[in-house]
């Protein structure tokens, strides 16, 4: 009998999730929910296999609505063209120039953002953060100084909490190592400097509990030096950056073959951690887990929070770092071991990225401001607003999750350290089938520090994530084995 039933389960998931995954494709240009979607048929029936209820989004709620209102595509559009206008932003263009180079662009961008500050009464402060980059072929042929452009908004109750969101203002034409022809890199990437800098302006003038950081590096297209340097100081002073995320290439929506797509945000995380040590990657294989790094879990969440009605933007999470032969900011705070990914348009125009400006054949190359799309770019500042919002004002992520593993039963103890944030109503254990993509199950298990589900480890996914007195969920922490 309960064979039979197993059976019957698994006959009828799988004919949902196939019905679902046909219906998924031919609604995916359109559907915002398509994954929502199949995992809710796909958990129909499993439902009745496990405790806690089904998984849902969560909605913004009246700031969170407010603050996406606020973010402008005008103002975004005038920070892109006058990005473009200062003719080349190469690493290694003219540092004191007043109108053209690297140098103009860093001291406008350090204005605007102290504009911003002005308006935080003291919260927000801006700083450059400088350092002189030795030699280092083939990108950088003589010593030159980098500089990152930072805007930190204290938070209000958990400032020690660190979120980091970040566009690159240095551009490139056709050579990297051609420092004087005009390289306006509108889509890469004034157009993420500028969600930074409106995301700035927007959160000015108010008060999450953790601390945003909005920052526009340098040195990325000579090798990500601005965003290492950034990520180095971090781990140096011992910060815990709790989530990052670099806009690359957020400026448009059209692919090459004039495909648009301008609702779909694209969003690289990575699965086994960049940062992984060899005794991590045996417990990985050993116990699974490689879907389930940190950087997942934001990615996660970034779908849970920014992918609806007030952002109007549907989320892609791609299971990969980064495209092929390619890297961003992102990666060096990999690097150190911080949950980080990137945002990147839908598709991409490869005639407008990294080309020199020029007609070839009757066709436009060349990384200008008219083949941006600005409310696209609007609407991506929006779900990297409501991210960041929701991330800030949410309890972080539970630390030190660690799943009982001494000796072999049928149920799952789970344990953690008691967080610290003083909104901290209490926790949720969150678990999925092994083979289901995002979290389907929540089991409210009050202000504890550990917690039995009957449920065997050995057939599902759990998690552990904080509840805040506002309601708000933080990411998932993923347990290690303790034994
Ligand atoms: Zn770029």
């Amino acid at each position: 009998m309960a064979e039979e039933r197993s059976r019957r389960v698994f006959l009828s998931t799988s004919a949902a999730l196939s019905a679902a995954t046909l219906s998924s494709t031919a609604l995916s240009s359109t559907a915002l929910s398509s994954t929502a979607l199949s995992s809710t048929a796909a958990t129909e029936e499993l439902d009745e296999r496990g405790p806690g209820e089904r998984l849902s989004p969560q909605r913004p709620d009246a700031e969170l609505r407010a603050i996406l209102r606020e973010i402008d595509e005008h103002r975004i559009e005038a920070t892109v063209r006058r990005l473009a206008a200062f003719g080349t932003r190469h690493t290694l263009s003219s540092q004191t120039d007043p109108v053209r180079g690297i140098g103009a662009a860093r001291d406008w961008i350090f204005a605007e953002l102290a504009k911003s500050a002005e308006r935080s009464g003291g919260r927000m402060k801006v700083e450059s953060q400088s350092y002189l980059q030795q030699p280092a072929p083939p990108r950088i042929p003589v010593a030159t100084t980098i500089t990152n452009v930072v805007a930190t908004l204290r938070g209000s109750t958990t400032p020690e909490r660190v979120y980091v969101v970040s566009g690159h203002y240095d551009s490139r034409c056709s050579d990297p190592l051609d420092a004087t022809k005009d390289a306006p890199g509108a889509d890469d990437d004034a157009s993420g400097v500028a969600v930074a800098m409106e995301l700035a302006r927007v959160f000015a003038t108010r008060r999450p509990a953790a601390t945003i950081v909005f920052a526009a590096v340098a040195g990325e297209e000579q090798g990500l030096f601005g965003a290492r340097h950034m990520a180095t100081l971090y781990k140096s002073a011992g910060t815990n950056v709790q989530a990052m995320f670099s806009n690359d290439i957020v400026g448009s929506s059209r692919a090459d073959d004039g495909t648009r797509d301008p609702r779909t945000i694209r969003l690289f995380a990575e699965g086994v951690p960049t940062s992984e040590t060899p005794a991590q990657a045996d417990i990985r294989r050993a116990v699974g887990g490689e879907n389930d790094s940190p950087s997942r879990q934001l990615a996660r969440f970034v779908r849970s929070v920014a992918e609806n009605d007030a952002t109007g933007m549907a989320v892609r999470v791609i299971h990969r770092r980064d495209r092929y032969l390619r890297g961003g900011d992102h990666i060096p705070f990999l690097e150190q071991g911080y949950p980080a990914a990137r945002f990147t348009e839908p598709h991409e125009d490869y005639a407008h990225q990294h080309q020199d400006v020029r007609v070839e054949n009757g066709r436009r190359f060349g990384d200008l401001p008219e083949f941006c799309d600005f409310p696209f770019i609007a609407r991506v500042a929006r779900v990297n607003a409501a991210t960041m919002w929701s991330l800030a004002t949410a309890p972080g992520t539970p630390e030190d999750v660690r799943i009982r593993t001494n000796r072999l039963t049928n149920d799952t103890d789970l344990v953690w350290r008691p967080g610290t944030d003083p909104d901290l109503a209490g926790y949720e254990v969150v678990w999925r089938e092994t083979t289901a993509s995002d979290w389907t199950h929540a089991i409210k298990v009050g202000d504890t520090t550990e917690a039995k589900v009957d449920l065997s480890k050995d057939n599902v996914f759990f998690g552990v994530r904080a509840v805040g007195k506002n309601g708000r969920r933080g990411p998932v922490a993923f347990p290690t084995p303790l034994s």
